[in-house]
Order: C-alpha cells, then sequence, then structure tokens
C-alpha cells in the first residue's frame, strides 16, 4: 500500500541512533543544542529551541508570546486542528479568516477583514499550506496595523522559501516559527518539533517553558539566599518562577534530526520533481487540477493537492479514494476545515462562513508524494484515477 506521506530512513539515520544511544546521552546533551544550530543557520534565525512534537511548539510559542486568557487569535481554516487549538491551550479563543483560492493559505484581505471585525486580535497563526509560504508581509502589515504577535506553522515547509527570498523560519516578517518533525512532514525525528525567532526574549522564554519554567542560562534568581552561599552560587540550586512543561526532545531523536537534516535536500529535489511529474501529467485532464502548482520551486511540497469536482462528476470522493485504495493507494484529505470540527461547531461556526475553504474541501485530495515513491508508481497512479474518472 503506498501512503499520502512516508518518511525515509536509511543506514546513516539508524548508525546515528546507533551512536547516540551508545554515547550515553540519552536526553538534555549536547544533540539537541547541536540540532538546534543546525536548523537555525539553516532558515537564518537568531535561535532555535527543539521541543517534543509540532503541538507543543505551538504551545509553547503561544505562552512566550504571553497570549492569555480572553485573547484572540487568527489562523486559517485549511489547516491541522493543531494550529487552532494552540490559541484554546492559553485559554484564548481561535478564530479564522479564509483562504485564497489560488495559494490555499490565509488570504490577507479577509485577515484584514477579520481583525476588523474582531477589534482586538492578540495573535496571528499563519500556515504554510503544504510547504507553499504565505505573503508574509502583507500578513505583517495587517498585524502590526492591529498591535498582533505573528507565529508562523511552518510545520509543512521546512526548506522552503518566501516569495520575496529567504527562507521560511528566518522570522523576517513574525516573531517565532513553527516546524513539526512528525514522519510525514520533511524531516522526521519521530515525534519532535521546533521554534526559531530572532528574539533573545522569546528564546530565553522558551528554554524555560520546555522545562518545568525552571532558569535557564544566566536567568537571575529570585530567592537570592537560597541561591548563593557566601556569595558563590550553589550549584544544586534552581528556580522554578513561572509554570512550564516537559516537552523536551531526547537526544537520540536530535540524532536522528541531525542524520535527516543531511538528506533534506535531496527530499525536496526530489519532491519537487515528483510534483512537476503530476503536473505534467495532469497537464491534459480537465477534471484533475494540480494546486498551488506555480510555486513548485519554493515550496517544500509537503502535499501534492488537486481539485476534483467530485460533485459535479456524479462521484463521491468516499467511493473514488476506496477505488484508490483497491488500486493500492492511499489519498487523503488537507484539511477538513477547522471550524467543521464538533470542538469548534459547538462554538457557533456554522457551515458557509468560510467559503472558499469548504468549496476547496468539498473538491481536494492529496495524492502519494515522498522521496521514496516510484515513478512506475506515480504513473500507474495517475492511469488508475485517468480510468476511474473515464
Ligand atoms: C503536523 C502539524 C502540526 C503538529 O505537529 P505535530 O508534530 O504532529 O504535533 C501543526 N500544524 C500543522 C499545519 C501540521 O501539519
Amino acid at each position: 500500500m503506498i501512503h499520502y506521506g512516508r518518511h525515509h530512513i536509511d543506514e546513516d539515520d539508524i548508525n546515528a541512533v546507533v551512536e547516540q544511544l551508545r554515547s550515553g546521552w540519552l536526553t538534555q546533551g549536547p544533540k539537541v543544542s547541536e540540532f538546534e544550530t543546525v536548523v537555525a543557520n539553516y532558515v537564518g534565525a537568531r535561535y532555535a529551541v527543539a521541543v517534543s512534537n509540532g503541538t507543543a511548539a505551538l504551545h509553547l510559542a503561544c505562552l512566550a508570546a504571553g497570549v492569555d486568557e480572553g485573547d484572540r487569535v487568527i489562523t486559517t481554516p485549511n489547516t491541522f486542528v493543531a494550529s487552532a487549538n494552540a490559541a484554546h491551550f492559553v485559554g484564548a479563543t481561535a478564530h479564522f479568516a479564509d483562504i485564497d483560492a489560488r495559494t490555499l493559505n490565509i488570504d490577507p484581505i479577509a485577515l484584514a477583514e477579520e481583525c476588523r471585525t474582531l477589534g482586538k486580535v492578540k495573535a496571528i497563526i499563519p500556515v504554510h499550506f503544504a510547504g507553499l509560504a504565505c505573503d508574509m508581509q502583507a500578513i505583517r502589515i495587517v498585524a502590526e496595523k492591529y498591535g498582533a504577535i505573528v507565529i508562523e506553522d511552518a510545520a509543512h515547509a521546512l526548506g522552503a522559501e518566501y516569495h520575496e527570498g529567504g527562507r521560511v523560519g528566518n522570522c523576517r516578517n513574525s516573531d517565532m516559527t513553527i516546524f513539526s518533525f512528525h514522519p510525514v512532514k520533511m524531516i522526521t525525528t519521530g515525534e519532535g518539533g521546533m521554534i526559531t525567532t530572532n528574539s533573545e526574549v522569546y528564546y530565553r522564554k522558551l528554554l524555560r517553558l520546555r522545562s518545568h519554567g525552571i532558569n535557564k542560562l544566566d536567568d537571575p534568581f529570585e530567592h537570592r539566599d537560597d541561591a548563593y552561599t557566601d556569595g558563590e552560587k550553589n550549584a544544586w540550586y534552581y528556580e522554578m518562577q513561572e509554570l512550564g512543561f516537559n516537552y523536551r526532545i531526547t537526544d537520540i531523536q536530535a540524532a536522528l534530526g541531525l542524520s535527516q537534516f543531511q538528506k533534506l535536500e535531496n527530499f525536496l529535489d526530489r519532491r519537487r520533481a515528483l510534483s512537476m511529474r503530476y503536473d505534467q501529467a495532469f497537464k491534459k485532464s480537465g477534471n484533475v487540477t494540480p494546486q498551488q502548482n506555480e510555486g513548485r520551486q519554493l515550496s517544500s511540497m509537503h502535499l501534492y493537492v488537486v481539485r476534483i469536482p467530485f460533485q459535479q462528476l456524479g462521484i463521491r470522493r468516499h467511493h473514488f479514494m476506496s477505488r484508490l485504495r483497491d488500486y493500492g493507494y492511499t489519498t487523503q484529505v488537507h484539511y477538513i476545515p477547522a471550524h467543521y470540527h464538533p470542538f469548534y461547531r459547538k462554538k457557533g461556526y456554522l457551515p458557509g462562513r468560510y467559503p472558499v475553504s469548504e468549496q476547496y474541501f468539498d473538491e481536494c485530495l492529496s495524492l502519494p508524494l515522498f522521496y521514496g515513491l516510484q515513478e512506475a508508481s506515480q504513473d500507474h497512479l495517475v492511469a488508475c484515477i485517468a480510468e476511474l474518472l473515464h
């Protein structure tokens, strides 16, 4: 069975993990900061903090940014629920702004409109859907007007580039960027995530929040009498000054991440090449419309998404997907609009609220795309789709 996404693990990855296990450092060792440095340098951000997963990264980014009880956060409906849930983790509420049908990313005009309606907005979480960067300059302008913090959800977009140049995660137009290293994402650590930022204040806060809220680096102590003996710092002493979590990543995972990172450019090249093969194959198909196809070289190509007018064709998507499964291919739907989920529906978001996302959802399908996908399988899948639509 060929799935829509899949990790690629080679002998180097296995050796890196085995070597790490032999090194004696399982967690809180030097591999984590090595991994952070490599990713920070690559994306062009000053700081990076690795955490246990991308959702934890979103949670910590919201906490570090001071998103709080009663605050409003705007994200896109076309995302994995974690982007919106992060607001609720800290007692804020998620709001949505519809997508641009061409980019499938949050529409800066709809975002400006939503900000105007809400009046006060604490944070904006744009998502670089499928690996295509959002228009961050436009989003930044809206954010500045409302004094909102910007947290980029780049779970799909390690290795992607902005239209105006620079790698996603450089935070030139945002406060923080989060990444995910789940196996279907660009590189994997099993589970894992990272936050990049150029702010030392956020960086230091993220380091504390990742580990119970305990002081890090040269954070000053509040209880100096307990911290020092005759002016000398007590080696055993530490202070928890705010409520944090255990969202640490292990050194075993960081070792895997570093090894995976060495293959990132190959992963990107392959994903882009396979995407353009799909584009070529669907060129003459009237019913299969590749999405975001102007951005292949800038996108990290996490997903290959097409639109098929199922309703017009009198086909149920479920049946279509089942037939593809019979042929050996598992496709997926990215995404069920976040506001369709019962949790958000109960908050008053009715269907019809974000029509562009909803119409897109009715027609979208993610086809298999990953480093190890064989061209022969791709050709066979294209043929199967053509046959089913005939
Ligand atoms: C995968 C994903 C996340 C969450 O990452 P995890 O590492 O699975 O917690 C967040 N946002 C988006 C858009 C994602 O695709």
